[in-house]
């Protein structure tokens, strides 16, 4: 259930869509694939207070190195600045 039928950002047009969020979590990071209500006007993700719990969830999970059962998808990299 997603309790929104407006933006409250802007008072936009808001559409139910799967939507890959990107959680991090100590440095592990976990892209997550949720429902959620995205703004049409100017874009703004809205999740549910499930979703939400969910994704502090995985954060923690994350920052533990509690990673059984997440499948693992590529790696990360971290670019230095190159001082431009
Ligand atoms: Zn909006």
């Amino acid at each position: 259930m997603i309790p929104f039928n407006t933006c409250p950002v802007c008072n936009g047009e808001v559409v139910a869509k799967q939507t890959e969020k990107l959680l991090r979590g100590g440095v592990n990071f976990a892209a997550v694939i949720v429902s959620a209500e995205i703004c049409l006007r100017c874009g703004e993700h809205l999740y549910s207070p499930e979703t939400l719990r969910r994704f502090e969830q995985v954060r923690r999970k994350l920052s533990a190195q509690d990673v059984e059962g997440f499948e693992p998808l590529g790696r990360s990299f971290r670019i230095p600045n190159e001082g431009g």
